[in-house]
């Protein structure tokens, strides 16, 4: 597997392209912001794209979509949970007074326990809801494409609305869980590991908690 990325926009989000290099098909996930960038990125893979995975709906994570679809008519999949935030994207966008171009809608619910695939390479959803009530993370063997749940010595926020802190708790813990060398692609900041955010991240390690109990 290829994972390579870019980081766009004003939010300075992660969007990755997930390569399997065997049979040179490609997703985009989270295609944030400035998809001139993105589809560079994959034009210069070499590989063909097969569909764009959403983590969540924040605009952050879905502002380039539209312009990715003009380039490749790919499918679009999200948890139904966020059906609501992708439909408040250009909303969302003028809180923020940034430019925003609604993207078409998805065409494929995302649900915990299913199995995706680029390619040969599968990957489990895992719904881990806290951050965003529709979040998922990408999960295979080595491997986490978490959007916003765990970044590098941090988490997702939950003030946000249709954040939930208390059900962000239940998604850390399960990713927790998780072996420890598997690698976390974050949608901010750097890529680091599980085992790494359970030694030192202090949402992790007890030191905070985004909910005491
Ligand atoms: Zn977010
Ligand atoms: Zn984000």
């Amino acid at each position: 597997m290829k994972v390579d990325w870019r980081t766009v926009g004003a939010f300075q989000e992660n969007s990755y392209l997930v390569v399997d290099p065997v049979t040179r098909r490609a997703v985009l996930v989270d295609p944030g912001a400035e998809a001139e960038q993105l589809i560079e990125m994959v034009r210069a893979s070499g590989a063909t794209l097969d569909a764009i995975w959403l983590t969540h709906a924040h605009i952050d994570h879905i502002g380039a979509i539209a312009g990715v679809k003009r380039a490749w008519d790919v499918p679009i999949y999200l948890h139904p949970a966020d059906q609501p935030l992708y439909e408040r994207g250009a909303m969302q966008a003028a809180v923020y007074g940034l430019a925003f171009e609604q993207p078409p809608a998805p065409d494929h619910e995302l649900a915990e326990g299913d199995v995706v695939s680029v390619g040969s390479l599968d990957f489990d959803v895992l719904h881990v809801p806290g951050h965003a009530p529709g979040h998922v993370a990408f999960v295979r063997q080595g491997c986490m494409l978490g959007g916003d749940l765990l970044f590098a010595g941090s988490i997702g926020r939950t003030d946000l609305p249709l954040s939930d802190p208390e059900r962000m708790t239940e998604s850390l813990e399960r990713v927790a869980a998780l072996p420890e060398e598997t690698l976390v692609y974050p949608g901010h900041g750097p890529a680091t590991s599980i085992g790494q955010e359970r030694a030192t991240n202090p949402f992790l390690t007890g030191v905070a908690r985004v909910v005491r109990r």
